[in-house]
């Protein structure tokens, strides 16, 4: 029989990443937040569409380019659809696609309040050895410590002495990875024999707690 309880966490960052930009208002550099409102200009036959961002500081405005003068034969109908009707998965796929930012900013904040999806695992008695699959589909700066201290309930120091301990290990990670933004695809294993608290760590891990 197992010893393992292995759950999945998809992390959702809350907030889509703010580029900087020279904001003529404010007269400097500023972060630009999405406002999830896309706009559609006709010229003729050709199209141009943005997403629009709004300055932090002064609420100035900056139009982001998705395309220019495309003409509309040549625009995918599913897009030209999402356009039309303000599809918000459509819009939130944009506004969180931090490499297509990349293009016009060189600094860009990602979002570091995160929602945990927690999959519900079936309850095996007896386990000791927790492991956590994460998925980050999106980019986050959320760090992996902060992110495992506040949803297992353990303090930073604790989970630094396990992994010092060799206790905590992290695969598909780089060194420091405990200090870093959570990866997508990296595994945490957490071997817990001894430990008081299994139980509530096992409660928080697979979101069946009740406690917050
Ligand atoms: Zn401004």
């Amino acid at each position: 029989m197992s010893n393992i309880l292995n759950v999945k966490w998809t992390i959702i960052p809350t907030n889509a990443p703010q580029p900087w930009m020279t904001c003529s208002g404010c007269g400097g550099p500023r972060p630009f937040k999405c406002s999830d409102k896309p706009r559609l200009n006709a010229n003729g036959r050709r199209l141009d569409a943005w997403l629009i961002y709004k300055c932090t500081g002064c609420d100035k405005t900056w139009n982001r380019t998705l395309f220019e003068r495309r003409n509309v034969r040549d625009i995918d109908p599913a897009t030209l659809e999402a356009l039309q009707s303000n599809d918000p998965n459509w819009i939130r796929g944009h506004a969180f696609d931090i490499g297509a930012l990349g293009r016009f900013a060189k600094r860009i904040d990602a979002c570091a309040d995160c929602l945990i999806d927690k999959s519900e695992a079936c309850d095996i008695e007896g386990w000791n050895i927790l492991q956590i699959d994460l998925s980050a589909p999106f980019t986050t700066s959320l760090r992996l410590d902060r992110m495992l201290a506040n949803e297992l309930g353990l303090s930073r120091s604790r989970l630094q002495a396990l992994h010092e301990a060799k206790a905590l290990r992290i695969e598909a990670c780089r060194k420091q990875a405990l200090r870093r933004p959570a990866q997508n695809g990296s595994r945490i294993t957490l071997d817990l024999p001894d430990e008081a608290d299994r139980r509530s760590i096992g409660e928080r891990a697979t979101g069946s707690s009740t406690t917050e």
